[in-house]
């Protein structure tokens, strides 16, 4: 492999343009190849980007956190990414003893999340519960840190400080074939209106097309999962100021501006593409209100819209990664399950370096040798 100069990247989603800014940052040449446009299609024009670290899963609780850190990082450079109103999570009795070992985790990680035991504090911490007829034994997580992220300013912010670094973002640019020439990547692309390019070639490449990956890689467990939101507004009770996960039934609330909020957590439909997802029905938004009603315990809920997202999904909720590497000049970054705005920015950092030090190593090996 020749030491990475021209690198090629699909997508134009939080993924693959976090992938430009930090590969911009290391002095490589980026074309982004978008269909539609940037933080304009896919998970991340739909995604409400709530960012929080406690998970079951070690793996990905390690990811969040890093994640977490990034945004903070990244706010400072371009405010008003990160929304810091705190999260409140709500977890089932089974959950108790791994979320206080985790808990503990976080703490020696210098990541301070409190520990709410029993209605009385949950109440004081999130007053809007107060209607609500909580177990005497109900515990939760107070992560004062948390918040949300805007995925869709923040690719187009990213991709604007690439574009400065050099970076060719291509808009309404679909990636219609890609084939490996001699370690060299040849990318056929489709622009708005049927313009078509010629083979463009680059030193590598990088999938980070979301559900749509599989139209470029058939043979993988990524599959396409829609993710139903309603916007909602609550009567006679204050704006809700903080992310709310009640894992008791499986859904969440996340505060918006002007008093409204989102509500997720209806059922889903799993299918092989986006193009094969059906127009969700009114009962699924009914159900994210019925969630929020439980949740609140507040009956008096105003429909103010409703958004029908999707995302790439895997089995473990764990994201598909392949990364560059002295023979691989194809990599893939992918398949974020519905969890990706938590902590796409930091893994892409830590994915930008781990190529170019993988294709560096190899390039001073060949240097001593030759
Ligand atoms: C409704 C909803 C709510 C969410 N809420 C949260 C949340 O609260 N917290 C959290 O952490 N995560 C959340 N997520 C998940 C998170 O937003 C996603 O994991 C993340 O945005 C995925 O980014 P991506 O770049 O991988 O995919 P996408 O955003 O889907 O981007 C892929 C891009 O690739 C382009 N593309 C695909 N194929 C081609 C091609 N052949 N040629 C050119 N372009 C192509 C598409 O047009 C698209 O723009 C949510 C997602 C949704 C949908």
């Amino acid at each position: 492999m020749q030491p990475l100069n021209r690198l090629a990247i699909i997508g134009g989603g939080l993924a693959g343009i976090s992938l430009a800014y930090e590969f911009s940052q290391r002095g490589v040449l980026c074309t982004v190849f978008e269909a539609e446009s940037c933080g304009g299609a896919g998970a991340s024009t739909m995604s409400r980007g709530i960012v929080r670290v406690y998970d079951p899963d070690p793996w990905l609780m390690r990811q969040a956190l890093q994640g977490l850190r990034r945004w903070q990082q990244l706010n400072k450079g371009f405010p008003g990414l990160f929304v810091q109103c705190g999260c409140l999570y709500l977890l089932k009795a089974e959950q108790t003893t791994t979320a206080q070992a985790a808990l503990m985790q976080l703490a020696d990680a210098g990541y301070q999340a409190q520990w709410l035991n029993g209605p009385a504090d949950i109440v004081r911490c999130q007053p809007l519960l107060a209607n609500r007829a909580l177990p005497a034994d109900q515990c939760a997580i107070w992560e004062p840190e948390g918040g949300y992220v805007n995925t869709r300013l923040a690719c187009q912010v990213l991709a604007q400080w690439a574009r400065d670094q050099g970076a060719v973002i291509l808009e309404g640019c679909s990636v219609t074939a890609i084939e490996l020439q001699a370690q060299r990547v040849a990318v056929w692309a489709l622009g708005q209106g049927a313009l078509s390019f010629d083979a463009l070639s680059f030193d590598a490449l990088v999938l980070a097309g979301g559900a749509r990956s599989t139209e470029l890689l058939p043979d993988t467990d990524l599959f396409c999962r829609s993710i139903p939101l309603s916007l909602l507004q609550a009567g006679h009770q204050p704006a809700l100021a903080q992310c709310l996960i009640d894992e008791t039934c499986a859904a969440y609330l996340r505060p918006e501006l002007g008093g409204w909020f989102f509500a997720g957590g209806a059922d889903q439909i799993d299918v092989p593409h986006p193009a094969l997802l059906p127009d969700l029905e009114a009962r699924v938004f009914q159900q994210n209100q019925q969630l929020a009603v439980e949740i609140l315990a507040n009956a008096d809920l105003t429909v103010q819209g409703q958004l029908s997202g999707f995302d790439a999904y895997r089995p473990g909720f764990k994201p598909l990664i392949q990364t560059l590497s002295a023979t691989e000049s194809i990599g893939v970054f992918t398949g974020f399950s519905g969890r990706g705005a938590k902590y796409i920015p930091a893994l892409a950092q830590e994915f930008a370096a781990t190529c170019l030090q993988s294709v560096n190593e190899r390039l001073m090996t060949e240097a001593t040798h030759a």
